[in-house]
């Protein structure tokens, strides 16, 4: 089984998973650049997965399906045009035509029914987690991102972090900001300004590099509750807190 970024729009990636002759695209945004890439490879599609309901992860998925005749998975609580398997929190299933099994988690806070899936040492996350980073609360509260970001740290720290987006430099350039002295931040700065510059994605990460640098991961980390508190000019007393206090920081940075 291999796995291909798609880019789509200004900075979406549509994941595409094949095994030689199907293929499963994960958050297509847009129909047209997963046609161009099965036209291009000769493969299949054999499913379609979304993460959640925002239509630049959804927004190709009815053209795909139809012209597919293809399965799609999607979240539960989420309404979306063409989604036929509904996943929730426990759900496993064998993705059609590649036959790798996937689990579900619920992990709201970007949107109200947010899923991930993982297995086969890698996770789809969507807009929750980002290397380096974290989405935007639109429909849910720092308590539950902060439960959802949990649940994803608690995979394997080899587990490849496979998000919707490539924002990792100006991600990284927000984490400095909180963790000047974050070595293991410095050296993965050097790396993914490297990639960008040889026109690679710096996506997927693993999940054990996002615990060394990404600060929305390490709320409860001295040198982050410290930024926090500096920002904030007052005393935090837990780890949503902090969080809180450095989602309001990046969303005005
Ligand atoms: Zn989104």
């Amino acid at each position: 089984m291999r796995i291909h970024p798609v880019p789509a729009f200004k900075d979406n990636y549509i994941w595409m998973l094949e095994d030689g002759r199907n293929a499963v695209a994960v958050d297509p945004g847009d129909a047209a650049p997963v046609e161009e890439f099965l036209r291009r490879t000769g493969l299949k599609l054999a499913a379609v997965l979304a993460t959640h309901h925002h239509a630049d992860h959804v927004g190709g998925l009815p053209a795909l399906a139809q012209h597919w005749k293809c399965p799609t998975f999607g979240p539960a609580r989420e309404v979306a045009a063409h989604l036929d398997r509904r996943l929730a929190e426990g759900d496993r299933f064998t993705v059609p035509g590649i036959g790798i099994e996937l689990g579900t988690l619920d992990i709201p806070g970007h949107t109200a029914g947010h899923i991930a899936l993982f297995g086969d040492g890698m996770v789809f996350c969507g807009d929750t987690l980002f290397t380096c980073g974290c989405g935007r609360l639109f429909e849910g509260t720092p308590e539950q991102m902060v439960d959802s970001l949990a649940k994803l740290a608690r995979l394997p720290g080899d587990t490849r972090v496979y998000c919707g987006h490539e924002y990792t430099l100006s991600n990284i350039r927000f984490a400095e900001a909180v963790e000047p002295g974050n070595r293991k931040l410095a050296a993965r700065k050097a790396r993914d300004a490297a990639k960008r510059e040889r026109g690679e994605p710096t996506v997927p990460s693993t999940l054990a590099e996002e615990l060394e640098t990404n600060p929305f991961v390490r709320c409860g980390e001295r040198e982050v509750v410290a930024a926090a508190e500096m920002h904030a000019a007052r005393k935090l007393a837990n780890p949503v807190d902090v969080f809180a206090e450095i989602r309001a920081w990046k969303n005005a940075f």
